[in-house]
């Protein structure tokens, strides 16, 4: 697995049009560029229908598993394998996982605190010496005392992800983990933040991996220019900037 990619060059300067054509690999982003809370983007099922097999769904959810997304996609006529699809949720489990013997407190849902005890992690309420944040729309008052003096006594804090809101179906923002990160931080103001997601590398990594590709083999098509756009250019892969604040949208994607 490729953390950091010391080569980058910057790929030679291509119209979105050109890059998109050419790349053996597609990363698509979920919110904002797949879905809008619950209704489908325009153009989102015929590019998926089109492109599927060129298509890795790359995305800083961490309430849902890849499994849920193939299911919505499957209800929309869309078929994209669990295996294509990278969260960075169940990311964030996967890498708090290679420490077999830690104690874990688990912000987080359900569906998520499940997927950890299936791959082996101890989740515990008090002195754990990990914190893995992820959107957890349960947060309160008491999760906060608890992680906050988990952290003033030396517990390790991993985040799904910093974004702190997305968008929701009828034009509201959704609050997101950075927000509930935010909390954490203003009573742990030294804590050291490991992030799994976008802009970090390890979601890239993880998608090259399966779509067998290098870095400058891929496109990144996004809407957010700090995440999707930053972290994709900082790993050597061409960013697609669409939605709001930018020129093009899916649907034009669908001529090229
Ligand atoms: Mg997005």
């Amino acid at each position: 697995m490729q953390l950091s990619n010391p080569h980058v060059s910057m790929p030679p300067f291509r119209s979105p049009q050109q890059a998109f054509q050419r790349a053996a690999a597609i990363f698509l982003d979920w919110d904002g560029c797949v879905m809008i809370g619950s209704r489908l983007v325009p153009g989102a099922r015929t590019l998926l229908q089109r492109h599927g097999d060129r298509i890795v769904i790359l995305s800083n959810n961490s309430t849902h598993l890849p499994e849920d997304f193939s299911r919505i996609l499957q209800q929309a006529g869309v078929h994209i394998p669990a295996e294509r699809i990278v969260l960075a949720g169940a990311e964030a489990v996967r890498w708090t996982s290679q420490d077999k013997h830690a104690r874990v407190m688990l912000l987080g849902s359900a569906r998520i605190k499940g997927c950890a005890r299936q791959m082996g992690l101890t989740l515990v309420r008090e002195a754990p010496d990990q914190i893995l944040l992820m959107r957890d729309t349960r947060f309160t008052y008491a999760k906060l005392c608890r992680a906050a003096n988990a952290l003033h006594g030396g517990a390790r804090l991993i985040v799904a992800n910093g974004d702190v809101t997305h968008p929701g179906t009828d034009g509201e923002i959704v609050p997101e983990t950075g927000a509930v990160l935010a909390a954490l931080l203003a009573c742990a103001p030294n804590t050291p933040v490991m992030t799994v997601g976008k802009p970090g590398p390890l979601l890239f990594s993880r998608a090259c991996d399966i779509a067998g590709v290098s870095p400058d083999q891929a496109v990144m098509i996004g809407d957010n220019p700090l995440t999707d756009g930053k972290g994709a250019t900082d790993y050597g892969i061409h960013p697609i900037l669409i939605g709001p604040g930018t020129e093009l949208t899916l649907e034009d994607m669908l001529a090229w």
